[in-house]
Formats: C-alpha cells, structure tokens, sequence
C-alpha cells in the first residue's frame, strides 16, 4: 500500500483556521481596512497579457532590497511568510534535528517541524508570556538547527528586546535563527540591520497584515546572501503570483496608507486594552494588530456569544499558557465601535451567569 513519509502520515489532519465568514472577521489578524487605492487601483489596471505570462519574482525582489537596505541577492519573495518559514525550516532541519522555540507562539512552527520530521523542543513562557530568553538558551543542544521567534509574538502580541534577540543569535552562531518580523509595522523594532553582522539570522516580513494583502500572499526572507542562495537554489521559481508583483510597486511606494492603517490600529487596540483595564480583565500589552485577553473558564461561551453579536473572535485557550483566552483583531474606528459594544454584553451576559473568573485589575 502506498504510504506517505511516516512524518506526514502522524500529522494531525489539517483544519483551516477560517471558521466562517459570516460578520465581522477579528480572529485572523487580517487587516480590517483593506489595502491601499494605489494597489487597488493597480490591480484593476492589469492587462490579460499580465495574467498570462508567469511572473518575474527577480524585479519584485530589487524593489524590495531597495525598500529594505539591503542587496538584492539578501532577499527573497515568497508565497506568504507561511511559504518562506517552510523553505527555511526544510534548508536546515534534518529528520531529528531539533527545531527550538518559546511557546505560545506561531502554530505553524511546530507543524512546519513535525512534517520535517524533526523533534520540536517547546520552552514553555512564564505567567507573563514574554520570551523567555534565558531558558531559551539553556536549551540550545548540539542537535539545535533551527531557533523561531515571533517578534512581536503572536497570540500574545509582545515584543522582546532587540538586545534579548541578538544575543540569542550570538550564543548560536551555526544555528539558524528566525526573526518572524509578521506584525513589525505595528511595533516598528526590527533586526534587518543586524543581518550583515550575524551570518546565521534571518529576518522575515509580511504583506498580510499591515499592508492588507494577505489574499494576495507575499512574503519576504532576509539573511546573509550567501545562505539566502541556498533557498533559491530549491524555492519554486514561479512561487510567486504576476499580480502581487504588479502591484509591489505601488504598496510600496504608498506609506502613508501603512501609516494611517498602523495609527488607526494603535488606536484601536488601546481602546481595547482600556476596556479590559475597565472590567478588570488581564490582558498582554500589545505591538500588533489585535489583543489577548483571558476572559476566563468561559470562553467558549464567549466565543460564541460573539459570534451570535456578528464578531468571530479567536479562542486561543489551545496555546501553553492562554487558558481562558482569546485574541482580538482590531478593527476599523467603525468597527470597533460595534465591537467594544458587543465585548461589554457578552461579558455581561456571561458574567452574569457567573461563569467566568474574575480578575482583578492586574497589568503586568
Ligand atoms: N508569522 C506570524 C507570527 C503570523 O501571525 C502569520 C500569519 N498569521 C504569519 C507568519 C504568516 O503570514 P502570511 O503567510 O500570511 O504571510
């Protein structure tokens, strides 16, 4: 009987994370206010000649080493970051090679390893869920490949330290050590410029999220050109669309729509963070687009409450250290309106049938 590598055949069977798309999406860190007129614009002007040839990655990699600081041959596109960590995951990790990371974090580490076959070493956060950087370290064994850090982190939206992440990088210099940069324009830290001083780092960025063009997928890896060459040497040449790199160009050249986008966010999630300081809900303080929040024991209830009020929400009580919770995107001034309204009566309502845990007014 045919059968797949025993690494595929124990993997959990895959479920998207899209729920529904019925009301208002705040469960997916997309970005709530579209994309920029310019790219928009750009994309309705496509020809079908446009569509018709395969794409020409190498022009869109240029603009964006230009966009970046550094040299062409440091940069390539990818079909989303999901498409470049799975690049960098299989350049470096061997089955039962160790793929280390500080959970919570992104759950595509891990399933990105166990396909790989590697063995995935989880250092567990503290109560606070900030990457413990130290324990980090003292897990670093000779059969380390690959370190992964969100920065900032998803679900829990902290950032570490610039000097935290360096010296992670430092202690392991034949290690491969991610710096996943997904949310970086909503916290504005990042290691790019550290790239020609430690030959081991990789720096990776998104259009998904402050660009809203995560339907487009766009990824970009960083590192040394000399280890950059060996994921081109492997990476589908036509991996990525004509049509977002038609409009590479203009995203880029629009920062005033990243930057209204990110100051509206900043607005949006401080609204939230006020609103959970108010009913006395232990929250993270966030870099990036959304917030975690532990609602408590009932969070299903809560989850579901919301989506009854139109607004998905995501229960992230699954992630080590997240029980009780759930992440919240943060949406459009309007949005957010409609949002804080139906935060405050689903608590009520669940509250009021004296579910949920209650807090006191802790903000670590
Ligand atoms: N890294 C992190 C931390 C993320 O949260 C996400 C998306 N949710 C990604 C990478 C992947 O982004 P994409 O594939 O859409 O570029």
């Amino acid at each position: 009987m045919l059968k797949p590598r025993p690494s595929i055949a124990s993997l959990s069977p895959y479920h998207s994370p899209i729920v529904s798309r019925a009301g208002l999406s705040l469960d997916l860190n997309e970005s709530m206010a579209g994309c920029s007129a310019r790219v928009l614009a750009r994309l309705r002007s496509l020809s079908a000649t446009d569509v018709s040839l395969y794409p020409e990655r190498e022009v869109g990699e240029r603009l964006t080493a230009n966009f970046l600081g550094v040299t062409p041959e440091q940069v390539l596109l990818t079909n989303g970051m999901d498409e470049a960590l799975s690049l960098l995951f299989t350049t470096y990790l061997g089955a039962g090679d160790e793929l280390l990371f500080a959970d919570p974090t992104f759950v595509m580490y891990p399933m990105l390893g166990e396909a790989l076959g590697a063995k995935v070493v989880r250092v567990h956060s503290g109560e606070n869920l900030a990457l413990p950087t130290a324990d980090l370290l003292a897990r670093i064994s000779p059969g380390t490949r690959v370190i992964a850090i969100a920065n900032p982190n998803n679900p829990t939206g902290l950032a570490a330290s610039r000097a935290d992440l360096l010296k992670i990088a430092e202690a392991a210099p034949d290690i491969a050590v991610l710096v996943d940069e997904a949310y970086f324009e909503f916290c504005g830290e990042t290691l790019i410029m550290d790239l020609a001083r430690h030959p081991n780092l990789f720096v990776a960025r998104t259009f998904s999220k402050a660009y809203g063009l995560a339907g487009l997928r766009l990824g970009v890896l960083t590192g040394t050109a000399e280890q950059i060459d060996y994921l081109r040497r492997f990476s589908l040449p036509f991996n990525v669309n004509s049509l977002v790199l038609a409009c590479l160009e203009e995203a880029l050249a629009d920062q005033s729509f990243v930057r209204d986008h990110v100051a509206q966010v900043k607005q949006g999630r401080e609204q939230l963070e006020q609103l959970f300081a108010e009913l006395g809900l232990r929250f993270w303080p966030s870099q990036t687009n959304f917030v975690l929040v532990r609602v408590g024991a009932a969070v299903k209830t809560f989850v579901d409450s919301m989506r009854r009020r139109g607004i998905l929400v995501r229960d992230s009580s699954s992630n080590p250290g997240c029980e009780g919770c759930v992440r919240i995107t943060v949406g459009t001034p309007e949005q957010m309106d409609g949002a804080l309204q139906a935060i405050r009566d689903t608590l009520a309502e669940t509250r009021g049938s004296s579910l949920l845990e209650f807090h006191p007014n802790v903000n670590h």
